[in-house]
This record gives structure tokens, sequence and C-alpha cells, in this order.
């Protein structure tokens, strides 16, 4: 609670715009609940479309600035935050457990994670390199070099608070951009914590404005009228990553887009199947299977299926559950009631349609948000689960018999973020991985991300990279110079 407290008495549950904590301009606020009671936290102001203007103005003027700041010192401010990060990392992951629900140990490895972001991008922001060529004609140079691209609006969701949040801002930071943290309505409060963690750093006034507002839509179509805002970098669902292109379209904003998965988890006959139920706990349950690139759709050789599901099954029903604060509790509520209700409806659609609930398939009788780790065996392949992106602790498992069968089943999606196979033959998983339709693959683990890997998806799971060195790009743009001498 300390730092939930701190954030309090500072008045830095306000909008951070040009440097100052200020109350939204009509004075509105959101209030922010604890997912595993229901109960509110506290409240925070709630930016209206001129506060959000007037954050695009801060980050503005403090443009020029900060693309003229030595790369070094941009850096070094980045690595102050990573380290202040560190050293704040339990209270920050207890912010996180407070209003996102995650159990501490996923929150404390979310700010690890995080964290990490500043570390790559302070090390990145000194290596914007260009290029020289004499062209092939041999009448000029072609010098080309990466600015900023200007004013950035990051828009994020509530699944990772931190780290999808520093994803953006590191990077960003690293380019020289300035920008606008959108953070999502339901978890504020870290976002927030970061805006005050990078004053600390010595980020400039301006240059790092945090904007939490109820008015989504709004302050969103707001700030990408304003033509002096050049980059949205969007995660979040692919429905509103697609009206944000739509809006995105009218300045030509340079756009990514991080949306929403359905990832396949493939196990083929020749898999060590106990390794496949640990991946397939990672990949399944990390943040509650809440996650973009949470497996959701089990596809699992006949030869092996009922091994599979009978240890995957007991794995599942030993996970306990509770307020992500208790110890010992390793998964945590759903995000709100809403979240709970779609997951009770799925399972019900799926047992409908034929399939069994091995372990699990209820929301328990408990105050807060919470649904049972559950595996559904039998499942066929017309069900309507298969075509939804679950966003919580529920398996589909799926039988097959033909590497090219599993393969079609795999790519079955308008989504294409991320796949996990278990096989023992690393050619077929290598021969898997290329055929498979989206931007990230995990041979034999079910744990993928890595500040340093460019994470992003295909299809309609998004456009560009996050992270690696393509991260820092995206904030960039290129110019050719054509030059004599
Ligand atoms: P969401 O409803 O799309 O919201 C994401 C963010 O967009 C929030 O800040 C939200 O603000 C804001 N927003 C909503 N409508 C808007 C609009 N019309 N204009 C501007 N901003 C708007 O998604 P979510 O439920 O928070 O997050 C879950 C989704 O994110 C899942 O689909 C998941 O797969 C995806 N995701 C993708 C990645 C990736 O890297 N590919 C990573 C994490 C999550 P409010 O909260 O105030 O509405």
């Amino acid at each position: 609670m300390k730092l939930l407290e701190d954030l309090v008495r500072g008045g830095h549950t306000r909008l951070l715009i040009g440097g100052d904590w200020v109350a939204a301009a009509d004075g509105a606020e959101i209030e922010v609940l604890d997912p595993s009671n229901g109960d509110v936290l506290t409240t925070v102001a709630s930016g209206a479309p001129a506060d959000a203007l007037n954050a695009v103005t801060a980050a503005a003027e403090a443009g020029n600035q900060w693309a003229a700041t030595a790369p070094r010192e941009r850096g070094e401010i980045l690595r102050r935050a990573f380290e202040l990060m560190r050293s704040r990392a339990n209270e920050l992951a207890e912010l996180i457990v407070l209003e996102m629900g995650k159990a501490l140990p996923e929150a404390s490895g979310e700010v690890a994670y995080a964290a990490e972001f500043f570390r790559w991008y302070s090390e990145e922001a000194v290596r914007n390199e260009g290029g020289v060529m004499t062209s092939p004609a041999g009448d000029k140079r072609i010098l080309a070099i990466h600015q900023p691209v200007g004013v950035s609006l990051l828009i994020t969701p509530w699944n990772f608070p931190a780290a999808m949040a520093t994803r953006k801002i590191g990077p960003a930071l690293a380019a020289g951009c300035t920008m606008i943290l959108k953070p999502a309505s339901d978890t504020p409060l870290t976002a927030l914590a970061l805006g005050k963690l990078l004053q600390e750093a010595g980020v400039p006034p301006g240059v790092v404005n945090v904007l939490p507002s109820r008015r989504s839509g709004e302050v969103g179509a707001a700030m990408l009228a304003d033509p002096r805002v050049r980059k949205l970098s969007f995660t979040g669902s692919t429905e509103v990553g697609a009206q944000l292109l739509h809006a995105a379209a009218d300045h030509i904003v340079n756009v990514s887009m991080e949306l929403g998965g359905n990832a396949p988890f493939l196990v083929f006959e020749d898999a060590d199947v106990e390794s496949a139920v640990d991946g397939a706990m990672i990949a399944k349950m990390r943040n509650g299977g809440q996650s973009c690139i949470a497996a959701n759709r089990f596809f699992v050789h006949a030869a092996v299926a009922d091994e599979f599901s009978r240890q995957f099954s007991a794995a599942m029903g030993a996970v306990k559950t509770g307020p992500g604060l208790e110890p010992g509790v390793e998964l945590g509520p759903m995000i709100n009631l809403a979240a709970q209700t779609e997951l009770t409806e799925l399972v019900g659609v799926s047992t409908g349609a034929g399939s069994r609930i091995a372990v699990g398939g209820h929301a328990p009788d408990r105050p807060g948000f919470f649904f049972e780790p559950t595996v559904l065996t039998g499942v066929l392949r017309d069900d309507q689960i298969l075509r939804h992106e679950i966003f919580g602790p529920v398996a589909p498992v799926v039988t097959f018999e033909s590497e090219d069968e599993a393969l079609a089943l795999a790519n079955d999606t308008p989504h294409g973020l991320a796949a996990y196979l278990y096989t023992g033959d690393l050619t077929r998983g290598l021969r898997v991985a290329e055929a498979i339709e989206t931007g990230m693959v995990g041979i034999n683990r079910g744990l993928i991300s890595d500040p340093a890997a460019p994470f992003g998806g295909v299809k309609e799971s998004g456009l560009g990279r996050e992270g690696g060195h393509q991260g820092m790009a995206a904030f960039l743009e290129t110019k050719y110079i054509a030059a004599e001498w």
C-alpha cells in the first residue's frame, strides 16, 4: 500500500501534463477498483479532451529540446529509470496487484520485465545508426539518417500496466520523441507511478505526459485530429485498433499496432509430454490467461492427447487461486465482472456444443472476479470457443492426426500474434514455425517475451514490432539526403 499512499498524498493521482500534476478540466475522476473484492482503492483524475490537447501542447513544446538532447544523456535518464524501477520493485508489484489483480509473483515478474525495457533502450539510445553510400551511377552520395518521428500518443491496455507502458516509453525516449501516455481506465495507477518515477529519473517537463481518461474515445479522437501528433502506438484489442487506424488516416499518422491474439499450442506425437505440460502452464496461465500471447487453442496429436490432457488438468487443478497479495496464490481474479461473465458464457457455449470439463469450469462462489483454471476436452473444431480470444484461465483441447492438419487448424484464425509448438524433432519444429502465420513462435518453450526480441503480430494481430532494435525504429523516420562533394 505504500506506493499507493505516496501517490495519493503527493497529488500524483492527477494528470501529469507539462511536468505538473493537474486536476481534469471538468473535475472528472475515475474510481480504481480492487478486482479481488470490488472495493474502491482510490480515485484518479479523468482527462477531458481539453486536457488531452494541453498534453499535446506540452509534448510539442518539449519536442525540439528533447530531440536535441544528447543520446547519451537520454540513455542515462533511461538507465536511472531502470534503477529506480528496480529499487522500488516490491512497491510497484504490490500496486499492480492492487489495481489489476494478478498474483504477487506474477506482478514482480512484470516489474522486472518492464524495467528491462528501460535498460535495453538506455543501451539502444546511442545506437541510432544511419548509412552512407555512393549511388550506383556514381553521381552523388546517398545519406540515410534517422530522426525522431515527433509527438507520440501511446495507448496501453490493463493486462500488463507496467510492461505495456515501458515497452513504448523506453524506445520513444531513446529515439528522442515526446509523448502522451493514455493508460487503460482499469489500471491508471501504475502508469501514474511510472510518470512520477520518470520525473525522478530526470525526464524534463512535457517529455512524458500521463493522461488517464474514462473518455478514451473522445480524448483519442481529439489527439489524433491534432496535426502535431505524428505517431500512434497502440496496444489493445483488434476492434479498437481498427477504429484508431481509421482515425489516424486523416493526418497520415505513423502507427504501430499491437492487437489481440488467439495463440495455438501444438503438441506433436514425438513431444516430451511432461515438458509440453510445463510449457502449456506458462503459455496459458501467465497473467491468469489475460495475455495477448496466451495459448488459447490446444491442438494435441491423438497419440498423446489423453496423457497430455490428464497431466495438464492435474496441473491446472493444483493452481492456488485467491487475492493476489495472499501468500502462495498463483492465480488472482479476472480484471472485472464483464471478463468473468464472458468466461462463464464461453465455457457454457463449448459444453453445449459437446466438450467436457476435465477440471474447473466455473466462477467460484466468493467475492471478486475469480474463475477456476479450466481444461475442456473433446472440443470440436467448429466450437465457437476456438474463435474467441479467451483472455482467462480456460484451455480447450482439440486432437489432430497429421502435421498438415495441425498447421491448418493453427492458421484457421484471423489473428496471428504468437504460436507454440512442442516436438522432439527440431527440423519439424522449424518447418512448422516457418509455416505458421504468426509474428512469434515458441519452440519447446511457453515463454517468449524478451525486451531484446521483436514482439508483434501479423494478420489482424497488428502492425510493426516492439522491443529489440525494431522497437526504437518505430519511433524514428528515415531521411534520405542526396549530397555531392
Ligand atoms: P481495449 O479495450 O482495446 O483498450 C486498450 C486501450 O485503448 C485502453 O487504454 C482503452 O482505454 C483504450 N481505448 C478503448 N477504446 C478507445 C477508443 N475508441 N479510442 C482510443 N482509445 C481507446 O483493450 P483491453 O481490454 O484494455 O486489452 C485487452 C486487449 O489488448 C486484448 O485483445 C489483448 O490481446 C490486447 N493486447 C495486445 C498486446 C500485444 O502486444 N499485441 C499486449 C497486451 C494486450 P479505456 O480503458 O479507458 O477504455
